[in-house]
């Protein structure tokens, strides 16, 4: 019999993680590698950020808090959405954790019973489908098209709605493809919502400060007939540049947050009390670094994607946020280049030229791959003419 338990053989290690590690390996082995697997902006945290979590140090806040969230946490949280998106929570509506991965995961273990259904849009990110599958529910994978911007219609979501359906998981921005919902299209997936009254909606917000082109960010709780069954997800990794100090938060129906305070008391309990001092100061301190970043990640962006776009066989839809593009290589799977999938596609490109990326498989849609381009100007200009002599050498 197997010392592992059954729930875990229905999951498996998380593959950006892995494309990432594998990187490492090669670098450490003396092989000029250039990754862009990583889901983390290459910038450091800001400075305010870090001396916010240094005085706490000092102050002796280094001792359990509460299990979710100190109280000048939730209010900052509170504050948040109350500026940013016009979003009325009381502080019992909230739950910080460590991560927004550590929410969602506790989300999942504190509402769902074995055969409960979530849908997932494809393109979605890695851990929602086996976060699903270790809770003991069903993911309701819905391929979403490039030609609708890969984003959920809502003639598609109407069809994968069943009686069995606990939630729908909207993430905007996107990873992996950077497509953001505007207002229009999700108050078109809310008409779908609004008529079956069981779906509760679990919005990953992650992405919100990172847009470009005057996206108008809009979240689905602020539809107010649909704002008593959404939980709202966010957290300061990538706004702030803070991905190693796992906080991420959820606001929502007073019974899941319980529920999800609930679970953590009985794992991790609180998130770490030096970062959660640390995301106070993020969410009250200045602000202007935000749109400086983005404009740095938009210089990034239209090279990527003008220099994706001028190679053969590739073709690359422009995102309006997060830091990711989800290019087709679907022209260049064929006899000639004998690349049968996305997945021999960035198994050779790392093979022949040191170049990381994840394969599209990953997120749940062939033909794809993903790159991050959180990375310096630098590498991505070594990046996209090492990807170019690649394809172009292929057959
Ligand atoms: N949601 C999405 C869509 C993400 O891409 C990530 C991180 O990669 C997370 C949630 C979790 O972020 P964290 O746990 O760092 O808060």
């Amino acid at each position: 019999m197997s010392i592992i338990s059954d729930s875990l053989k229905r999951i498996k290690p998380s593959p950006t993680i892995a494309v990432t590690q594998k990187a490492r390996e090669l670098r450490a082995a003396g092989k000029d590698v250039i990754g862009l697997g990583a889901g983390e902006p290459d910038f450091d945290t800001p400075d305010n950020i870090k001396d916010a979590a240094i005085q706490a140090i000092k102050d002796g806040d280094t001792k359990y808090t509460a299990v979710d969230g100190t109280p000048a946490l939730k209010k900052a949280i509170v504050e948040k959405f109350k500026r940013e998106n016009n979003l009325d929570y009381t502080i019992d509506q909230v739950s910080v954790g460590t991560g927004g991965k550590q929410v969602l995961y506790n989300t999942f273990m504190a509402t769902l019973n074995k055969g409960d259904e979530v849908i997932i849009p494809a393109p979605f990110w890695v851990s929602y489908p086996d976060m699903v599958l270790l809770a003991g529910g069903k993911p309701k994978i819905v391929k979403c098209d490039e030609k609708d911007g890969f984003k959920l219609t809502a003639k598609k979501l109407e069809k994968a709605i069943s009686k069995k359906t606990k939630w729908l998981i909207l993430n905007s921005p996107s990873n992996p493809t950077g497509a953001g919902y505007t207002k229009d299209e999700i108050e078109n997936l809310a008409k779908v919502l609004i008529k079956n009254k069981k779906v509760h909606i679990l919005s990953d917000d992650i992405y919100e400060h990172i847009t470009y082109d005057n996206f108008n960010f809009f979240t689905i709780a602020q539809i107010s007939k649909l704002k008593d069954r959404t939980l709202t997800m966010n957290g300061v990794s990538k706004s702030y540049a803070m991905t190693g100090w796992r906080i991420g938060y959820a606001a929502g129906p007073k019974d899941i947050i319980k529920a999800i305070g609930k679970i953590q008391s009985q794992s991790t309990s609180n998130p770490s009390s030096v970062s959660q001092a640390a995301a106070v100061e993020a969410l009250n301190g200045l602000q202007d670094f935000i749109q400086e970043r983005s404009n740095a990640f938009k210089e990034r962006r239209d090279f990527v994607v003008k220099s994706l776009n001028n190679i053969k066989g590739i073709s690359c839809l422009t995102p309006n946020g997060a830091f990711y593009v989800f290019p087709s290589c679907k022209g260049l799977l064929n006899k000639k280049t004998k690349l049968k999938t996305d997945n021999d596609f960035v198994q050779k490109l790392l093979e022949k030229k040191n170049v990381a990326v994840v394969q599209g498989s990953a997120f749940g849609l062939d033909g794809y791959f993903r790159i991050s381009y959180a990375t310096s100007m630098e590498n991505l200009q070594k990046a996209m003419d090492r990807i170019k002599s690649f394809c172009e050498n292929l057959s």
